[in-house]
C-alpha cells in the first residue's frame, strides 16, 4: 500500500499506514487523556500526538491571564484532547476567555465548538483562511474520504476519525473566527499580553503564531512540526519567510504544532533542515535522498520511538514527490483555498 493521504484535514496521513498494522482491526478503548505540563510561568502545554490508526492532534497551549482566566491556543481533533483542556480549566475553577487558532487544519480547531459551548463568552481569534478552506481543501476532503468508510477499507478507529472529521467540516461555520486576524497585532487578555503574528501563504494561506513576551515563549503551530513538515496546503516561500520572522523574535522556548518543545538551537536545526529539504525538492535528487537528508538532520529532534525515523522518511518522500514536485514546487492548494 502506498503512503496515500486520506486528504482529510491535512493529516499526518502516512503515519498510521506505516507499521501500525492495518490488519489488526479490533476496536480499542479511547486513549487516555494527555496531561498538562507547566512549561513557563502561567503557561501550560497539553501535548498532542499521533496514535496508531488515528489522525493526529496538535499541541495545545494554555496561557494564564490572571484570576483563573485562560487563553487556549489550538483545540485538538479528538474528544479526549478537548476533555483534557476542559478538565484543566475546570480543576482551577477557571474560564476560557479566548481561543487562538494557529491555522484551520482539523487537528487544531475541531475542539472550538465544544469549548465555546462550555464557555460561551470565549472569542475565537484566527485568520480568515478557513473560509476558502471550507469551500476548497476541506470540501474536497469530504468527497474523497467517503470512499474509505466502506467496511474493511480502513481500521475502525481511522474510520471513526474520518466520520468525525466529516461532521466537523459539515459544521464548519462553527470553526470560523469571531475576531479575524487580518494582520499582526498585540492583544491584552487580562494580564497576559500576546503578540499575534500573521504569516500569509505559509503552512496555510493564513497562519497565526503567538509570541508571549513575558515568558519569551513562541507558539508556532504547524510552521514547525515533526517528524516532517506537513506540506499538504503549503506555500513554501511564505513558509520560509515565516520561519525567518520566528528566528528574529527573542524567544527562549518554542512550542511546535506537533512534537516536543524546542530551544533556539533546536529550532535552528529544524529551520536549516527545512530549507535544505525545499532546496532538495527543487533539485534533480531523488525523493529518497531528500527524505534521508531531512531525517538525518532532524534525528536529534525526534522522540525515542524508533518508528519516528521511519515515519519521517516515508512522509517526507510523499511530500517531496506527490505534493511539491507534482505541483511545481508548492502544494496544489497554495493560493487556491489552502
Ligand atoms: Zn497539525
Amino acid at each position: 500500500m502506498s503512503a496515500r493521504p486520506l486528504a482529510i484535514g491535512a493529516a499526518a496521513i502516512a503515519a498510521w499506514l506505516l507499521g501500525t498494522g492495518f490488519a489488526c482491526a479490533e476496536t480499542t478503548a479511547a486513549p487516555p487523556q494527555p496531561v498538562a505540563e507547566r512549561i513557563a510561568e502561567g503557561v501550560w502545554l497539553i501535548p498532542g500526538g499521533i496514535l496508531p490508526k488515528r489522525q493526529p492532534d496538535g499541541n495545545t497551549i494554555l496561557f494564564g491571564a490572571g484570576r483563573a482566566r485562560f487563553v487556549v491556543m489550538d483545540t485538538g481533533r479528538h474528544a479526549w484532547h478537548r476533555a483534557a483542556i476542559l478538565d484543566f480549566v475546570r480543576a482551577r475553577h477557571g474560564t476560557i476567555i479566548a481561543i487562538v487558532n494557529s491555522h484551520w487544519h482539523l487537528d487544531h480547531v475541531s475542539g472550538n465548538p465544544e469549548l465555546k459551548r462550555a464557555f460561551p463568552d470565549a472569542r475565537v481569534y484566527a485568520s480568515r483562511a478557513i473560509d476558502s478552506a471550507l469551500t476548497g481543501f476541506l470540501a474536497r476532503s469530504v468527497e474523497s474520504s467517503r470512499q474509505y468508510l466502506e467496511p474493511g477499507k480502513l481500521p475502525p478507529e481511522t474510520q471513526e476519525d474520518i466520520r468525525n472529521d466529516i461532521a466537523t467540516i459539515e459544521n464548519g461555520a462553527k470553526l470560523r473566527p469571531d475576531v479575524p486576524v487580518d494582520g499582526s497585532l498585540s492583544i491584552s487578555f487580562g494580564r497576559r499580553v500576546l503578540r499575534l503574528n500573521l504569516a500569509r501563504d505559509a503552512a496555510t494561506a493564513g497562519d497565526v503564531w503567538v509570541y508571549d513576551a513575558a515568558t519569551r515563549t513562541a507558539v508556532v503551530g504547524d510552521l514547525v512540526t515533526l517528524p516532517a513538515p506537513f506540506l499538504d496546503t503549503a506555500c513554501p516561500e511564505g513558509w520560509r519567510r515565516a520561519l525567518a520572522q520566528i528566528a528574529a523574535s527573542p524567544f527562549i522556548a518554542l512550542v511546535p504544532g506537533h512534537g516536543a518543545r524546542m530551544d533556539r538551537g533546536q529550532f535552528a536545526t529544524y529551520r536549516a533542515a527545512f530549507e535544505a529539504l525545499l532546496d532538495c525538492a527543487g533539485s534533480a535528487r531523488s525523493k529518497t535522498e531528500c527524505a534521508e537528508a531531512w531525517t538525518q538532520s532532524v534525528t536529534p529532534l525526534l522522540g525515542p520511538d524508533p518508528g519516528e525515523r521511519r515515519r519521517s522518511q516515508a512522509m517526507t518522500e510523499y511530500y517531496v514527490e506527490e505534493v511539491l514536485r507534482a505541483n511545481g514546487g508548492k502544494s496544489a492548494y497554495c493560493g487556491h483555498g489552502g
